[in-house]
């Protein structure tokens, strides 16, 4: 029996509830195959980097996911929350009761910087910040000595920008975005006056968007201090400039020479933005103390520069350093993966016959969220370009599955608890004058279902 037929449909699993799996659903459901589509998640909750990544005060970014609500509402799609792949149920398993695997876990861990004392205390990764202020379960236990006047971020990529607004942004700024309540309550009481934001390159190859970059002229408390020194380029750095994909490092000149101009207006806060310094020793006696950088030079072809150190070194005082140099995606068990570059190897999205990958693990960290739309289509057009080749599997039934993942006694998570968890939150959020209020462990999620459970009687 043909797979993709009225008579056969094909079973697709999707492993990952965020942008790329939902666009990788979408593209599925646009192709004139009869399938169904499950979504397996490690969280009760959906969307991936769109919750727990971007930042709280960027609420409008985060109204995508109506567009995933309308995918998930096709009848063929299935939600497989509070699922962890590897433990609940093993990709081997999976295959016996699907077709095909579509890998979408993203990129959870971050790369390392490979200097001594990078685990020091009071040394964090930007990753465990950011899914400590938006909620993630895993995540909201840490601690971050905001008791500290000084905090230094390694990186200028969008990812450091977020974290620089949010240690630069006042309660009042904060207060009305969906920021967890425990990283409300801890910044209210922060200390922090300093912030630097340290780039190994210049301002003509800074990793964020304009968009970013003009926010840092916005801050209520805070002034973005840029060196004017540091404006002036170097033929290379000017030549480069006019590279047709260089329109957003010319625009992004444009806002920080704006800045430099501005220079200091006497906010009660700081941010630092300086060019051409790597790190090169974390120090402190039991935790962080200082930072020592090295100042660097750029060498090599327009568009192609690379930092090299000097020798000339600066040592700064801080007792709070978050590094932010990119994400990294992890293994799975039962899935081949590429240890340094953090990816599932693959040819457009085609890892193997049955084995697809889309997202940050297929092609690695970088992109916005609409990157991921034509990521996952391509993804989609391999898998059915191989639909006749297929290993169809042996139990193409999803009631096997929930009965397996039932006996394991895994909560699965529907898409219509998913409503009900997002419905508490809006609730919760609405007393406080914030869109909402996350709960922030997997127990008080699946409480919400157990109540309402309780209140229709099941
Ligand atoms: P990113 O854009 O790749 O930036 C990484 C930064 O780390 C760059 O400044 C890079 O400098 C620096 N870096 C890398 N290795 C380093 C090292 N060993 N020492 C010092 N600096 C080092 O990564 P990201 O900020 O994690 O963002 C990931 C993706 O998510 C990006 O595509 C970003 O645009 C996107 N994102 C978007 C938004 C938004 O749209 N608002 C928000 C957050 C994230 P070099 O340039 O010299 O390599």
């Amino acid at each position: 029996m043909s797979l993709g037929t009225p008579e056969r449909p094909l079973r697709v699993a999707i492993i990952g509830a965020g942008p790329s799996g939902f666009y990788a659903a979408e593209a599925l459901f646009k192709s004139d195959k009869t399938l169904t589509v499950d979504m397996y998640e490690k969280l009760p909750v959906p969307f991936g980097l769109v919750r727990s990544g971007v930042a709280p005060d960027h609420q409008k970014i985060k109204n995508v996911t109506k567009v995933y609500e309308k995918i998930a509402s096709n009848p063929a799609f299935q939600f497989f929350g509070n699922v962890t792949i590897g433990k609940d149920i093993t990709v081997e398993e999976l295959k016996t009761f699907y077709d095909a695997l579509i890998f979408t876990s993203g990129a959870s861990s971050d790369r390392r910087l490979g200097i001594p004392g990078e685990d020091l205390a009071g040394s964090h990764t930007a990753t465990e910040f950011v899914a400590w202020y938006n909620g993630h379960p895993e995540y909201r236990d840490r601690v971050f000595d905001l008791s500290q006047e000084t905090a230094v971020i390694i990186g200028q990529g969008n990812v450091a920008i977020d974290v620089c607004r949010i240690l630069s942004k006042s309660v009042d700024e904060l207060k009305k975005t969906d920021i967890a309540k425990h990283a409300l309550e801890a910044l209210a009481e922060s200390k922090i006056k300093d912030i630097y934001m340290i780039g190994r390159r210049g301002p003509a190859q800074a990793a964020f968007t304009p968009q970013e970059a003009k926010e840092l002229g916005e801050l209520e408390i805070c002034d973005s201090l840029v060196n004017p020194r540091d404006m002036q380029l170097g033929p290379v750095c000017e030549a480069e400039l006019q590279l047709a994909d260089k329109a957003h490092n010319r625009k992004n000149m444009e806002i920080l020479r704006a800045l430099a101009e501005k220079g200091e207006t006497g906010k009660a806060r700081r941010l630092h933005v300086e060019f051409f310094y790597s790190p090169v020793e974390l120090r402190g006696e039991g935790r962080l103390q200082e930072v020592v950088l090295e100042r660097n030079a750029l060498s090599g072809e327009a568009g192609k520069q690379k930092a090299s150190g000097t020798g000339e070194k600066r040592v700064l005082p801080c007792g709070l350093l978050f590094r932010s140099v990119g994400y990294k995606g992890q293994a799975m068990p039962g899935v081949p993966f590429h240890e340094s570059w953090g990816v599932f190897p693959n040819e457009k999205g085609k890892i193997e016959n049955g084995l697809y990958v889309a997202g940050w693990i297929k092609r690695g960290p970088s992109g916005v969220i609409g990157t991921n739309k034509p990521c996952s289509y391509e993804t989609v057009e391999s898998l059915l370009a191989d639909l006749d080749a297929l290993p169809a599997c042996a139990t193409p039934h999803t009631a096997a599955v929930l009965e397996l993942l039932h006996k394991r006694q895994v909560r699965v998570v529907s898409f219509e608890d998913w409503r009900k968890i997002d419905a508490a939150e809006i609730a919760k959020g609405q007393e406080v004058g914030k869109p909402r209020e996350k709960f922030t462990s997997v127990a008080d999620m699946l409480s919400v279902l157990n109540s309402a459970e309780v209140a229709v009687g099941v």
